[in-house]
């Protein structure tokens, strides 16, 4: 396999497998724009496993080796441990998904012995009011503390937990998180609240700073920072001086980093989006049904990278908000 050398080293690839969820997060999929009438992807403009298997090969071509499953909710998709399956035995490949955790308990085993090596899974809060009101299905707290207990069970370790943070929404409950998570062992990391899509009624003061977070978790646990395990990474990490573990914190609002992103989006309908705030993909879908040989797709995803300037985050205002942009459920994230 030739692997070129890119402007931008090109090393993550988030895969969504379907524009569905079962969950409607105030932040991402609001009900009142996805409700009954939105129109979701059909099954036949769903890329197949194979083609998702095909394009994924093209990619570590060009020196991707993290593969991240995603959605929409992936588990939603049918079977997906034959996708699992699939990928997990392409040379050097980090293989991992992030999910909203509900299915785990019928899925965990399935997906670790399809190859699955870890699992990052979504909670915004400990605290039950708080986390139905933002996955606005009823869902409970204890359903995706299932989840998370049936990925240990299964060995999909480390286990990574992600939640959002919306000012005056769950700020709250980010020490209770905290506490929970560092005694188990979980790495905990903390999003702000992005302006991905048009559906989300995004405003700076709903976000709070990651600076803000670091001084009210160090109050009660105090915090030491730690090197980047990699440049690119996108969480800044910090170690709690008590040696139980360790935190991160994504902070794509108050601190991008777009100059080192090194991540691909290709939807499940088989656009390939270079930034989370594109406005349109390139059709890598019609490429592959149309009969083009691999060395045709790996020029094509070779010719889309060399053009990449994005730096949305970098150059976020009030006028940016309202460009048009894809929904985060639609990519991935
Ligand atoms: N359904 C899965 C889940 O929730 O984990 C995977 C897809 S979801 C789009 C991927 C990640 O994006 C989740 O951790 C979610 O919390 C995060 N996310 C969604 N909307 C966001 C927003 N507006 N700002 C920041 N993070 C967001
Ligand atoms: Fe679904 Fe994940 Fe979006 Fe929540 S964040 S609506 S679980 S895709
Ligand atoms: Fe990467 Fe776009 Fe996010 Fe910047 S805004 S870090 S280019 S995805």
């Amino acid at each position: 396999m030739v692997t070129d050398t890119l402007s931008r080293p090109l090393r993550d690839l988030r895969i969504s497998v379907t524009d569905r969820c079962n969950f409607r997060c105030v932040y991402c999929m609001p009900k009142e724009v996805f409700g009954r009438d939105f129109q979701f992807l059909s099954r036949e403009e769903l890329l197949s496993f194979e083609e998702i298997e095909r394009l994924t090969r093209a990619f570590l071509g060009h020196g991707v080796r993290k593969v991240r499953l995603t959605g929409g909710e992936p588990l939603v998709r049918r079977e997906l441990e034959k996708l699992v399956a699939l990928l997990a035995r392409l040379p050097e490949i980090d293989l991992t998904m992030t999910t909203n955790g509900l299915l785990l308990p019928q899925k965990a085993a399935a997906l670790k012995a399809a190859g699955l090596q870890r699992v990052t899974i979504s909670l915004d809060s400990l605290d039950e009011a708080v986390f139905q009101a933002m996955n606005d299905v009823g869902a409970s707290v204890e359903s995706v503390l299932r989840g998370i207990e049936a990925a240990e069970q299964a060995g999909l370790h480390p286990i990574k937990i992600n939640m959002v943070v919306k000012r005056g929404v769950n700020e709250s409950s980010v020490l209770p998180m905290v506490r929970y998570f560092r005694e188990r062992g979980h790495v905990l990391r903390l999003i702000e609240f992005m302006d991905v899509g048009h559906s989300n009624g995004w405003r700076l003061d709903d976000v709070v700073p990651a600076r803000e977070l670091v001084e009210t978790i160090d109050a009660e646990f105090p915090l030491e920072p730690l090197e980047a395990n990699y440049r690119g990474e996108v969480a800044n990490r910090y170690r709690f001086r008590d040696g139980a573990g360790e935190f991160g914190l994504i902070a794509s609002v108050t601190q991008p980093f777009c100059a080192d992103c090194s991540r691909a989006r290709l939807s499940a309908d088989g656009k390939l989006y270079t930034c989370l705030f594109a406005v349109t993909g390139t059709d890598l879908r019609g490429l592959l049904r149309g009969g083009a040989s691999d060395d045709e797709i790996h020029a094509a995803i070779g010719a889309v990278w060399q053009r990449r300037t994005d730096r949305y985050s970098e150059i976020r205002s009030a006028a940016t908000v309202d460009l048009p942009k894809v929904e985060m459920s639609y990519i991935g994230g």
